[in-house]
């Protein structure tokens, strides 16, 4: 058959004008990284005609003998990386790994506590327009006023007053490091269970760069492309055969049918790579440039939400030069940095508007960006941002921002 660029010219120059979009932008996006070619050539493949309902060995379909194979070493290399018994890689989305969890452990009703979404939580722990607050009922801890840490003792309080069935610690926004054992003594407290999502954290625990949840957590999910570098996907793991068991029946056939066979071969690769040395040295490498590119966005006149980071990402603090999320996001696209808005921890702003801005390391370090790349990236920042509370036209400033972008990407090429 025909090539997309024959047989489909609208789609194919879609692909190639993200491709030059990826290139040539800087991506600071905290939740996005840049997948070898060979998790590509894995997505790519013949492996997305396969049907292959249930697990490795009993399966509902005939033929599943090869891909059976694929899922085992996904298994048995994150079993490996996170140092965990029970792993499923079916879930399609990080999302679907905690629905799974809550119909694993919960019924509709129930109560459970996450980190409230201002604090830097995710949708899915609780938000009240996405399940999770719809079906379920959810208490909230925060961080404190006074240094944007976790309020471990107001979760104490929390679990104790209101007896959660299910504790959720991890978060999209929070750059520090969490005190898993602490949130177990927490959950014990109350006989609940401690699950951990470390979706945005999983290549730093892969990599050792970053607290491993296990021993403490009865259940950890997460997601598969952020600092973990693999497809877009989720996966649950856990030490306990009983909820292994369980969250094997709410993947599938709970919410689930057929596994993408075609990703979860995307996420053997990038288990694979992984566990070679060189991610330990990615993942420390993240964490260096994070600092670096938080210095200098303090050295340019931001504040860091806590004052700093201990992972890939930080929350900006634009209060100081008086620009919105919004407008920043906008101007930082033109000048060819992206990034997203994000509401800061007791941010007087609407979510669409935003005092913060949220950045992060993954993407750059893999392209090779060292300290001194990240530290002009902050540079760069505070020039457009300056540009645009000085009001009137930013268009030069921004302008030279990307060519100059331009010029550090040429340099640091991907997919060439
Ligand atoms: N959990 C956390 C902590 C996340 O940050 C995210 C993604 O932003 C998810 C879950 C959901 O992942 P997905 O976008 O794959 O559904």
């Amino acid at each position: 058959t025909a090539p997309a660029s024959e047989s489909d010219p609208a789609v194919s120059s879609v692909l190639t004008r993200e491709l030059k979009r990826q290139q040539d932008q800087i991506e600071l996006i905290a939740s996005e990284n840049i997948v070898s070619r060979a998790v590509l050539e894995a997505q790519g493949s013949v492996l997305t005609n396969k049907y292959a309902e249930g697990y490795p060995g009993k399966r509902y379909y005939g033929g599943c003998e090869v891909v059976d194979e694929v899922e085992e070493i996904a298994i048995e290399r994150a079993r490996q990386l996170f140092g965990c018994e029970y792993v499923n890689v079916q879930p399609h989305s990080g999302s679907q790994a905690n629905q799974a969890v809550f119909m694993a452990t919960m019924s509709p009703g129930d109560t459970f506590m996450g980190m409230d979404l201002a604090a830097g939580g995710h949708l899915t722990h609780g938000k009240s327009v996405n399940q999770s607050g719809k079906w379920f009922r959810p208490v909230a801890y925060g961080v404190r006023q006074q240094d944007h840490m976790i309020d471990y003792d107001q979760a104490a309080e929390v679990a104790l007053a209101e007896k959660p069935k299910v504790i959720i610690a991890g978060g999209s926004a929070y750059s520090r490091a969490i005190d898993f054992a602490r949130f177990r003594e927490i959950a014990d407290s109350v006989e609940a269970l401690l699950m951990v999502d470390i979706a945005h954290y999983a290549g730093l625990v892969a990599g050792g760069a970053y607290p491993n949840p296990f021993p403490h957590a009865h259940i950890v999910t997460t997601t598969t492309h952020k600092t973990l570098r693999g497809p877009r996907g989720g996966m649950i793991m856990t030490n306990s055969k009983k909820w292994a068991k369980k969250i094997d029946s709410a993947v599938f056939p709970g919410l689930q049918g057929g596994p993408l066979m075609h990703v979860i071969a995307g996420k053997a690769v990038a288990f694979g790579e992984a566990l070679r040395p060189e991610f330990k040295q990615y993942a420390r490498q993240v964490i260096e440039n994070a600092r670096a590119l938080a210095d200098s966005l303090q050295s340019a006149g931001f504040k860091i939400v806590s004052g700093g980071t201990d992972s890939h990402l930080m929350l900006v603090d634009l209060t100081p030069k008086n620009v919105s999320g919004a407008d920043a996001e906008i101007a930082l696209e033109r000048a060819g940095i992206t990034t997203n808005k994000n509401g800061i921890p007791f941010d007087p702003l609407p979510p669409m508007q935003t005092s913060g801005l949220r950045v992060g390391t993954p993407a750059g370090t893999t392209r090779g960006f060292g300290p001194a790349e990240f530290r002009q990236v902050g540079t760069w920042i505070g020039e457009v941002l300056d540009g645009v509370a000085a009001g009137g036209d930013n268009s030069a400033v921004e302008a030279k921002v990307k060519a100059e972008v331009l010029t550090l990407t040429k340099r640091f090429p991907i997919y060439s």
